[in-house]
C-alpha cells in the first residue's frame, strides 16, 4: 500500500508484532502509523530505504532480509508495502496461509489531472505533524504525488489519499541520496504531466531547504509553483526547548547560520569573528560535526567563554532532548550525550533563559 494508512494508528496494536514487507516509499506511511500505534514493527527488506534504515538505527524497528513462515507465528498483522503489486499479492497469500490478517493494498494508480499540474513547496515544520500549517495539510491531502525526505514530518503521510504516489528522495541507504538535479526533474516531470505535486520538506523549504532551486527549475520548465511556508526548526527548535530567541533584557535579534562547513573551510562564506561580536542569539543548523571548531573560533574571536549554549536534538519529535552548557563546553557535552543530527545549537544569553 502506498497511502491511506491512517487507520493503522487506530488499531489496538501496542506491543503486538506487525510485519511490514517492503521498506521503500510505499512502506513509509504504514510504518509511521504502526510506530504511532506502538506496535513492535519488523520490516522485511533486503535493501531498506534511508528513512527505514534510520528508524532501525534509532532502535524504533527491526529490519530483516527475508520473511519465513516462523516470522508469522504470533504476528498480529502483515502489511504488504513493497510498492510492487505482484510481491504484495505473494505476501498476502503467505499471510493467509498462516491465518494472519493482511492489510489490503491501496490502488497503485493515481488519477492525475488533464491540465493544471502544479508543484507546491510545503514546509512541514520540525517533525511534529501538529506543526504543519493548515494549508500545508490541505495540500498533502489533495496531492497526486508527494516528494518527501527524511526530515519531513512522516506522520503526515498517513493523510495522503489512497492511490497517491509517495516518492522518498532520500531512498538510497546511508550516504548516498537522490541528487538535487534528479529531484528537480521529478518535480518537473510530474508537474508537466498535470499532477498536483507536493514537495514536502522539514521546517521551511527556503531555510537551507533548496526550495529556491526547485522553484527555479519548475519556473524554467513552465510548471506553476505555489509556496506554503513552514515552521523552521531554527525557530521552533529553541522554542520547543523553552529558549526564546529574543528577550527584551537579553538580546535584540538572532542570526541563523549553517554549520556544515567549519570556520576556515575554503568554501565557508561566514564571517565568524563578526558573528562573535554581533551580540545577537546565534542559531546553528547542520553543526553537530563541526560544533567544536565553531565554538573554538567564536571564543577565539572574543565571545565570552561563559556564554550560555544549548543543543536541541530531534525538536518536535518524541525523542526530543536538550543539552545545556556554555559555548566553551557545549561541543564536548553534545558529543558525550551522543547527539546525532538533526540538532541545532543556540548560543547566546537566551540559552540560559529560565522562565
Ligand atoms: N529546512 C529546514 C532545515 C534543513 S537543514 C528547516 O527550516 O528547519 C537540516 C538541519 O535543520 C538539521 O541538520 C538540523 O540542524 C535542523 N533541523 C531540522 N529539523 C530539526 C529538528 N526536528 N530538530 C532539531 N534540528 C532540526
Amino acid at each position: 500500500m502506498s497511502a491511506g494508512a491512517g487507520f493503522l494508528a487506530d488499531l489496538e496494536l501496542a506491543g503486538r508484532r506487525v510485519v511490514v514487507v517492503g521498506a521503500g516509499p510505499a512502506a513509509l506511511a504504514p510504518v509511521t502509523a504502526l510506530l504511532q500505534a506502538h506496535a513492535a514493527v519488523t520490516v522485511v527488506a533486503t535493501d531498506p530505504g534511508t528513512t527505514v534504515a534510520d528508524l532501525a538505527d534509532r532502535g524504533l524497528l527491526t529490519v530483516q532480509p527475508t520473511l519465513g513462515a516462523s516470522d508469522l507465528v504470533g504476528a498480529a498483522l502483515v502489511v504488504p508495502a513493497s510498492g510492487d503489486a505482484e510481491q504484495d499479492r505473494a505476501t498476502r497469500a503467505l499471510a493467509a496461509a498462516h491465518g494472519v490478517l493482511a492489510v489490503r493494498p491501496a490502488a497503485d494508480s493515481f488519477a492525475g489531472h488533464a491540465e493544471g499540474g502544479e508543484v507546491v513547496l510545503v514546509g512541514g515544520g520540525p517533525g511534529d505533524p501538529g506543526l504543519l500549517t493548515v494549508a500545508g495539510l490541505e495540500a498533502v491531502r489533495t496531492a497526486d504525488v508527494l516528494v518527501c525526505d527524511r526530515l519531513a514530518p512522516l506522520a503526515v503521510l498517513q493523510q495522503v489519499r489512497p492511490g497517491a504516489q509517495v516518492i522518498d528522495v532520500a531512498k538510497i541507504p546511508r550516504g548516498a541520496f537522490t541528487s538535487q538535479e534528479r529531484i528537480n526533474e521529478l518535480l518537473v516531470e510530474h508537474g508537466r504531466a498535470g499532477r498536483r505535486v507536493v514537495r514536502l520538506k522539514g521546517g521551511d523549504n527556503f531555510v537551507f531547504g533548496r526550495g529556491g532551486e526547485e522553484w527555479q527549475a519548475c519556473a524554467a520548465a513552465g510548471v506553476p509553483v505555489r509556496v506554503i511556508p513552514g515552521v523552521s526548526s531554527a525557530i521552533a527548535g529553541p522554542a520547543l526547548a523553552g529558549v526564546p530567541l529574543t528577550h527584551r533584557q537579553l538580546t535584540q535579534g538572532f542570526t541563523v547560520v549553517s554549520g556544515h562547513l567549519p570556520p576556515g573551510d575554503p568554501g565557508s562564506t561566514l564571517d565568524w569573528p563578526a558573528l562573535a561580536r554581533a551580540n545577537t542569539t546565534l542559531v546553528i543548523l547542520m553543526g553537530v560535526a563541526t560544533l567544536a571548531a565553531i565554538a573554538d573560533e567564536l571564543v577565539a574571536s572574543g565571545l565570552p567563554a561563559d556564554t550560555p549554549a544549548v543543543t536541541v536534538a530531534d525538536a518536535g519529535l518524541p525523542s526530543q532532548r536538550s543539552v545545556r552548557g556554555t559555548v566553551a563546553d557545549i561541543a564536548g557535552l553534545t558529543q558525550q550525550a551522543g547527539v546525532r543530527p538533526p540538532a541545532i545549537t543556540v548560543i547566546g544569553a537566551v540559552a540560559g533563559f529560565r522562565p
